[in-house]
């Protein structure tokens, strides 16, 4: 390789195009003082990359060596110098037999590279140059004046020499870069390790939170699984009872009316057979009657025939006969006084017995009358029953409602019931009120009656971390040292005070806690209440709608004028189930007194029929009196009758003796005797027949009476079962509701995708007794947070992370240091071959520059290869010096010369460029040295820059600079003859 060509343009003085072509032998570079020869030496270090300002003799910035104007010309912007160098030989590590290096710097401080043409950067070109002996520090460019520098400067600084000769830049470059990489690679391991410090600290505490969490989710999530899994099994259940029940309820009623209607049938048929009855009775009786009559007809019938018989027995005496009719008249006389006596006991009696039949009728009537009433009472009994059980189920539902905040928000009441410090109560809760204006009251307050009165704004956000955390929804916190109260205007007070229809100030009608005050002031200080719809209207105008006003019908006037209304109470407030519970359990208690009035009504009537009961055995028991004592006497009279017919009959016996009718009338007799004796018969059969008629009857009515008890008694027994089966139902509806409330307000979801996506793998007794074990867990739980898991997962990876890159950190670092290691080796052998090569070299160029003396090279520090300096010692002919500080300037420069002969001997370089190395030395000396440069002219390219004739006496081509215009120099081609 050698240097062809060098082509400037803007460089110091080079202010014209510059182009010096060179040619392999060694040439020699002249002019005058000033006229810019050093610049060609500057110009090929600047191209090779040197980056120093004072080596390149500029003042202050690169940007100096641009030509800065002369008298006659102007400064320039640029500076552009190449050098073209043949690369036939591929001395340079690059395909191209022909390499252009070039630099530009333009005044604005912006440098370019190029290798042939193609922009590069500068360490493109530092590295195509490196350890070739051609780079910008290497010992082949000696500038003006710095030969000696090589003797004078100290061994450490002059070791650079050695180890651009022994090609180790590159590895101390390489080395330097692995040093950078491995200091950078320490502060790295040292980052990683602070951090891991860092993350080991929170981590420990971390893992214990999120194993703590995980258990907590699992449990919780297994606390979901059984509650809405069991919610839904239980709907279905209720489901499929409520059913049922309904089924039993429409059957029982089917059946109790056809129990009806069979027991109304039967008591009209026992009716039917009781009339029967009697009417057999009243035939017997009559029949009895008949056959008494017939019986006396006997008898007078009979004793008549007897008395003929007599008389036709007996021739009868006139005498006797007077005195018989004497003593029988007599006879007679005293029979119709008895008869008439008699008449009026029968009489009397007769007068007895109807008052006692009247009396008992009245019983009888008044009977009927109280069995109806009793049978009616007892149906308003069981209709009032069914109310009360109606009207208990539904209190012990609202009571339920109330109790448990049903229809509060599940957010709302987990945070009450957690008793965090500084949470009060809903606003809700935290007043009266008079029924009157609850309804108004509540209306007024709306969504913000379920509104969470605390403390301050840190009791409110212990809520809502507590809300965020178990995951329970959102709530609104009104913090009592932040919330103010709110009142009317004056100007609008002053209004209302003459307005008809203008109750209060909302926050007037309720009484609470002093401390509340500002929070239902804040709520209610603002709301007007009025009496109605036209007030609301009336009062609404006049204020001009500036604030809401509320009617006691709970019609609301917003501020701005637009109202709200229609039903008068939202099923969905407290406020309703706690006024529905009220007139509930008032008419409860109404109810409940109805029903004990009607019992001890029925009781009474109960009591009264037991009287009349007992007063008709008594009076029936005088009837049979009266009717034996009738029969006694009527027995009586019959007897007197009939003894006064016999008498009667022996008087006109006694008066028709001596009569010839007597056989006839005998006759007349004995046939009425037959006669009456088969009518007797006839009815004794008649009588017997009725008798078995009324005795049949009689079973049968027993029969039928005993049927339409047990009916009685069924349809008793069916009312009852179907109020048990209803009130059951209202106690199923109520367990209803509060699974899907479960569902609904605390899940968020329907029945149907719990019944569907939450299935029970276990039996349904070990579900319930797990549900209760994760309860008890969930409380034992307290606080949990449940962030940790996540913020752990994110920990622990960053932490596994972390501790990897500091493994592959500490295993670069071992690399790095074995690479450094290698390469300290490889540096120590090539600087230690190289030194010994060129310390022989020189002992040789030194005798041979000296004509003899003694040079040689020592190592500062041989144990240190990789720092060591070198010293030189010489010691010219005849002369023993101790130190090269004493040589003379031109002994300095021959031991240097010595030096780079020395080196140029072992190490093949280039080309050089001397830039009046020479100077120092005498003609003798110019003369060895001009020798000693053409013997080596083969194996390298010799530039010098000289003064010296006898030095241009070596050169095989010469060039002049000259700067005949002022300030820009020109290169002349001198002809070795001129
Ligand atoms: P000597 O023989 O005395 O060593 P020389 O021929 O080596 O002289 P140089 O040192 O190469 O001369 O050139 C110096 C000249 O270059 C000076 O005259 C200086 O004015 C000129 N020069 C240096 N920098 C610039 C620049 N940026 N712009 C214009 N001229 C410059």
């Amino acid at each position: 390789m050698y240097l062809k060509a060098i082509r400037a343009y803007g460089f110091k003085s080079f202010a014209d195009k510059l182009n010096i072509e060179f040619d392999k032998n060694i040439t020699a570079i002249v002019g005058p003082n000033g006229s810019g020869k050093s610049n060609i030496v500057d110009a090929v270090k600047w191209v090779l990359g040197e980056q120093s300002v004072k080596s390149l003799r500029a003042s202050d910035s690169m940007t100096d060596v641009i030509f800065s104007g002369s008298k006659t010309r102007d400064p320039l912007k640029r500076a552009s110098v190449t050098l073209v160098f043949d690369n036939t030989d591929h001395y340079l590590q690059c395909e191209f037999d022909e390499v252009e290096i070039k630099r530009t710097v333009y005044n604005t401080g912006e440098n370019e590279y190029y290798i042939n043409n193609a922009k590069v950067r500068l360490k493109d070109i530092t590295n195509l140059f490196l350890d070739t002996s051609a780079n910008s520090d290497s010992f082949n460019i000696i500038s003006q004046g710095s030969v000696q520098n090589i003797i004078d400067s100290k061994p450490e600084a002059r070791r650079s020499i050695f180890e651009n000769a022994a090609g180790v830049l590159k590895y101390k470059k390489r080395k330097e870069e692995s040093l950078r990489k491995l200091d950078k690679t320490n502060t790295n391991i040292n980052t990683v390790s602070l951090l891991i410090d860092e993350i080991s600290e929170t981590i420990k505490p971390l893992e214990e939170q999120s194993k703590i969490a995980k258990e907590y989710l699992e449990v919780k999530g297994q606390l979901e699984h059984l509650e809405v899994s069991l919610a839904a099994i239980e709907i279905n259940d209720i489901n499929i009872e409520l059913e049922e029940n309904q089924k039993r309820i429409a059957s029982i009623e089917q059946e109790i009316l056809s129990l009806t209607s069979s027991n109304s049938t039967d008591a009209a048929n026992l009716e039917l057979l009781k009339t029967n009855l009697l009417k057999i009775e009243d035939e017997i009786n009559k029949l009895s009657d008949e056959r008494l009559r017939i019986a006396d007809e006997l008898t007078n019938g009979l004793s008549q025939k007897k008395i003929m018989l007599e008389r036709q027995k007996y021739e009868i005496d006139e005498k006797v006969v007077e005195n018989s009719l004497i003593e029988l008249k007599e006879k007679e006389s005293t029979l119709n006084k008895n008869i008439s006596l008699r008449q009026i006991d029968l009489d009397k009696c007769l007068k007895e017995k109807d008052d006692l039949k009247s009396k008992i009728d009245e019983l009888d009537n008044s009977y009927l009358n109280k069995k109806v009433l009793k049978s009616n009472q007892t149906n308003d009994l069981n209709v009032l029953n069914k109310k009360i059980i109606e009207v208990t189920n539904e209190i012990s539902s609202l009571e339920y409602n109330i109790n448990n905040d049903i229809k509060v928000p599940t957010s709302v009441k987990s945070v009450l019931n957690r008793h965090i410090e500084g949470i009060y109560d809903r606003i809700g809760r935290i007043y009266e009120v008079d029924d009157k204006y609850l309804n108004a009251v509540d209306i007024a307050l709306g969504a913000s009656s379920n509104f969470i009165v605390c403390e301050n704004d840190e009791s409110a956000k212990r809520g809502i971390f507590y809300l965020k955390n178990a995951n329970l929804g959102r709530a609104t916190f009104f913090p009592l040292s932040v919330i103010k109260s709110r009142y009317l205007d004056i100007d609008t007070e002053k209004i209302l005070e003459n307005e008809s229809g203008f109750v209060d100030i909302a926050s007037n009608l309720v009484s609470c806690d002093k401390k509340f005050r500002s929070i239902i002031e804040n709520q209610l200080g603002n709301v007007i209440v009025v009496d109605n719809i036209d007030s609301l209207n009336k009062i609404g105008k006049k204020i001009n709608y500036r604030y809401r006003i509320v009617s006691l019908d709970g019609e609301i006037l917003h501020s701005g004028g637009s109202i709200t209304g229609g039903s008068n109470k939202s099923k969905e407030s407290i406020s309703y189930d706690k006024q529905r519970l009220t007139n509930l359990t008032l008419s409860k208690k109404e109810y409940l007194n109805s029903y004990t009035k009607l019992e001890e009504s029925i009781s009474q009537l109960d009591k009264d029929i037991l009287m009349i009961e007992d007063e008709k055995i008594n009076y029936n028991q005088e009837l049979v009196i009266l009717n034996e004592k009738y029969n006694a006497i009527e027995n009586d009279l019959k007897s007197y009758n009939n003894s006064l017919a016999e008498i009667q009959n022996e008087i006109s016996g006694l008066d028709a003796i001596g009569n010839n009718a007597l056989e006839n009338e005998i006759m007349k007799i004995v046939d009425l005797c037959n006669d009456l004796e088969n009518k007797q018969n006839i009815i004794d059969k008649q009588i017997d027949e009725a008798k078995i008629k009324r005795s049949s009857l009689s079973d049968e009515i027993a029969k039928e009476e005993l049927n339409e008890k047990q009916e009685r008694s069924l349809i008793n027994e069916k009312e009852k079962e179907k109020l048990s089966l209803e009130s059951n139902i209202g106690k199923l509806e109520i367990k209803l509701e509060n699974n899907l409330a479960l569902l609904s307000d605390k899940y968020n979801i329907s029945y149907d995708v719990a019944k569907n996506e939450y299935v029970l793998d276990i039996s349904l007794n070990a579900a319930r007794k797990q549900l209760l074990d994760c309860r008890k867990k969930m409380y034992a739980f307290g606080d949990v947070n449940t962030g940790a898991v996540k913020e752990y997962d994110r920990l622990k990876t960053r932490y596994d992370f972390l501790l990897e890159q500091k493994e592959d950190l500490e295993k670069s670092c071992q690399s790095l240091l074995e690479m450094i290691n290698e390469m300290d080796e490889i540096m120590k052998s090539k600087f230690k071959d190289s030194f010994e090569k060129i310390n022989i070299e020189f002992g040789n160029t030194f005798k041979t520059l000296f004509k003899g003396g003694k040079g040689y090279l020592k190592l500062t520090n041989p144990d240190d290869l990789l720092n060591t300096g070198v010293d030189v010692i010489a010691q010219p002919p005849g002369k023993n010096l101790n130190s090269i500080a004493l040589l003379s300037g031109g002994e300095k420069t021959l031991t240097a010369i010595a030096l780079l002969f020395a080196i140029l001997n072992v190490k093949t370089v280039p080309f050089c460029i001397f830039d009046e190395v020479e100077a120092a030395l005498d003609e003798r000396n110019v003369d060895t040295f001009g020798e000693y440069l053409k013997s080596k002219k083969d194996k390298s390219q010799f530039i010098l820059i000289t003064h010296k004739k006898k030095t241009m006496e070596f050169a095989d081509s010469l060039y002049g600079i000259t700067m005949q215009e002022s300030g820009v120099s020109k290169i002349v081609s001198v002809k070795l003859e001129d």
